[in-house]
């Protein structure tokens, strides 16, 4: 892997996380440096309000109802605003979707004639009123159009999104959202961000034993095999303790996943380079007023950084 400094007072970093707690774990550390020292946004595609097991826990009840996992996704909300908030980022720093737990793949495939329904929530519109679209339907527009508001919002120099590879649905098609925006974003703009992924999920990797915590975290090593560039990122000290006060805030999430929380408290963050001209190749897949477009684009299409 090779050393990584992100840092400068010219960066503006822009993390997308599909779910509250995945932007902490995969970058609480680079998040906190660059907020003492640039600009960090943060945008959460979900709202993490289909965790029907975190449900029935946080809400005491059996067989949990829509407002259930509505009421759920507003506490993970305020959980990413408190956890964000110990990393030094304000509520202006952070902007949330609300689009559904679980759901970004069936958006994904989708038709945008009918938007897709949560079975948990029930909604097929965004049902957050403080998400950055209220009730924009459930469809991969909606999607790219948010996260195109927020790339031109923002204007970031580096984006962190998941890697095309995660084994978790919404966090490859996370991936794929952004890069599509990144694509029509770019068209016009000469500036281009730098674009790196994080990985979360990955079988085994993922549950590594506690007692490795102070090695420096590694890839799998099948994603090794595929020669893709990593990177390797320094967490000082100080902002180790901040990323561990941060994961602490998502209290929903350390009743039952603390193990698998607490292994991405290491020395080091890691991320993957991704091929710039990955952006070039998704641009023609967006058509404002197309029709099933999107849809002929699998995950494998994305091929990382040789
Ligand atoms: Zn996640």
């Amino acid at each position: 892997m090779k050393p990584l400094d992100l840092g400068g007072p010219r960066l503006r970093l822009l993390v997308v996380s599909p779910h509250p707690d995945d932007e902490v774990l995969a970058a609480g550390g680079t998040i906190a440096r660059a907020a003492a020292e640039a600009s960090v946004h943060v945008v959460f595609l979900t709202s993490g309000d289909g965790f029907g097991c975190g449900v029935r826990l946080s809400q005491r009840v059996l067989c949990p109802r829509p407002e259930n996992f509505l009421s759920y996704g507003r506490e993970r909300m305020e959980e990413a605003r408190r956890a964000l908030g110990v990393l030094g980022l304000s509520e202006e720093d952070i902007t949330f979707l609300g689009y559904p737990d679980g759901g970004l793949e069936g958006i994904w495939t989708g038709s945008r004639a009918y938007p897709y329904t949560s079975p948990f929530s029930h909604c097929s519109t965004v049902p957050y009123e403080d998400a950055l679209s209220p009730g924009a339907p459930y469809v991969a527009e909606s999607i790219i159009c948010d996260l195109a508001k927020v790339m031109e919002l923002f204007r970031p120099t580096v984006i962190l999104l998941p890697h095309p590879r995660d084994t978790h649905p919404d966090h490859r098609f996370c991936a794929l959202f952004t890069l599509t925006a990144a694509a029509q974003e770019r068209r016009g703009e000469p500036r281009i961000p730098q674009l790196f992924a994080y990985l979360i999920h990955a079988g085994i990797w993922q549950v590594a034993p506690v007692l490795w915590k102070k090695k420096a975290l590694r890839p799998p090593r099948r994603f090794l095999k595929r020669n893709c560039t990593w990177y390797t990122l320094t967490v000082e000290r100080c902002y180790l303790n901040l990323k561990r006060q941060a994961i602490l805030q998502y209290r929903t999430q350390l009743e039952i996943v603390a193990v698998f929380m607490k292994n991405f408290l290491r020395p080091n963050e890691i991320l993957s380079g991704i091929d710039i001209s990955l952006l070039d190749r998704l641009s023609p897949v967006w058509r404002p007023h197309g029709s099933e477009v999107l849809s002929v684009i699998p995950p494998a299409a994305v091929e990382l950084q040789r």
